[in-house]
């Protein structure tokens, strides 16, 4: 039979995550901070906790989608947390975008409880996760990875391990480095085109046809044209991100000009409240610098 799957953390990603589990057929107990959210689970036949304790007690696989590493290192330690309330042998999952030194240390502090950790993060945005096509970057140990392949694919299409504890994390801000500078240029090519009165529809078509498409064209596109910022991916965590490649980056002596130059931008929507919007917003900051 499938293994009994705790989900912590049912946001944007985390709902239709745990809900492509349950349609799989897995039985799924969730908690996170929202009650409707908790109700949104119980509807699609999943089971709502009240805790995190209550959720993982009787799991053989943990799920965590929350937004940063703090909120991992909340649900992970302390008396209310997965490592003391989860039984030894189960397979804690984090699918969250966090650093990867905090995925290490996780899987240091699980293994003494003799819970195995895989770091996993996804990328694919809340079309990827609804239609259960995520791409899915895993560190950790092979025979962990391939106890969890059926749960990935379940979720994903494109699943893969990078290599040990923390590699996924590490993969996913090189992911989130190339998703910002790809947002950034297609924004600077909106601004111009809209400024040279050419139809943005039908040069964003072409353009996506050529050697200048891309996911992030195809996906964004709308969210150009009628400028909707509602997230989706919000600013808050591109910033998160961006601080998280960036620091890593720094770690190894790798220089990352343009990473930098967005990251800035990325900072200053921030700065000026924009947090909450998509990170396809980062159309308004150039905008601005262009006076538009
Ligand atoms: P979100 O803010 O929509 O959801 C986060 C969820 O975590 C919320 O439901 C919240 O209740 C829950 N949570 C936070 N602290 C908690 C706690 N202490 N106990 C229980 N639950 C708690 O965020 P999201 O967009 O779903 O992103 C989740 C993660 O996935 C982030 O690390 C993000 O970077 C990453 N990610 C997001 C996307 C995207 O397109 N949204 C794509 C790929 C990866």
């Amino acid at each position: 039979s499938r293994p009994a799957v705790a989900w912590i953390g049912l946001g944007i990603m985390g709902s239709p995550m745990s809900e492509n589990l349950i349609k799989a057929g897995y039985e799924v107990t969730g908690f996170t901070l929202e009650q409707e959210k908790l109700d949104r689970l119980a509807a699609a036949g999943g089971t709502a906790a009240g805790s995190v304790a209550e959720a993982v007690r009787n799991a053989d696989v943990i799920i965590t989608m929350v937004p940063a590493s703090p909120h991992v290192e909340a649900v992970a330690y302390g008396p209310d947390g997965i490592l003391e309330n989860a039984r030894p042998g189960a397979l804690l999952i984090d699918m969250s975008s966090i650093t990867p030194q905090t995925s290490i240390d996780l899987a240091v502090a699980a293994g003494d409880k003799g819970i195995r950790v895989l770091d996993a993060p996804v990328s694919g945005g809340e079309a990827g996760a609804i239609e259960a096509v995520l791409s899915i970057m895993v560190g950790g140990e092979q025979a962990d990875f391939d106890a969890a392949k059926p749960v990935f694919e379940a979720l994903g299409r494109t699943v893969v391990l990078c290599g040990p504890h923390g590699s996924g994390q590490t993969v996913k801000a090189a992911n989130q480095l190339i998703v910002a500078v790809n947002i950034q240029a297609c924004a600077e090519a909106v601004v111009f085109l809209e400024k040279s009165g050419v139809d943005l529809r039908a040069a964003l078509d072409v353009l996506g046809g050529g050697l200048a498409g891309s996911t992030v064209l195809t996906r964004k596109k709308d969210n150009f044209l009628n400028r909707d910022f509602k997230p989706g991916f919000r600013i808050d965590l591109h910033h998160k991100d961006m601080g998280i490649v960036t620091d890593a980056a720094r770690a190894v002596g790798a220089s990352l000009p343009v990473g930098a130059v967005v990251a800035q931008l990325v900072a200053s929507l921030r700065a000026q409240g924009d947090g909450g919007l998509d990170h396809s917003a980062l159309l308004r900051a150039v905008e601005r610098l262009s006076g538009a």
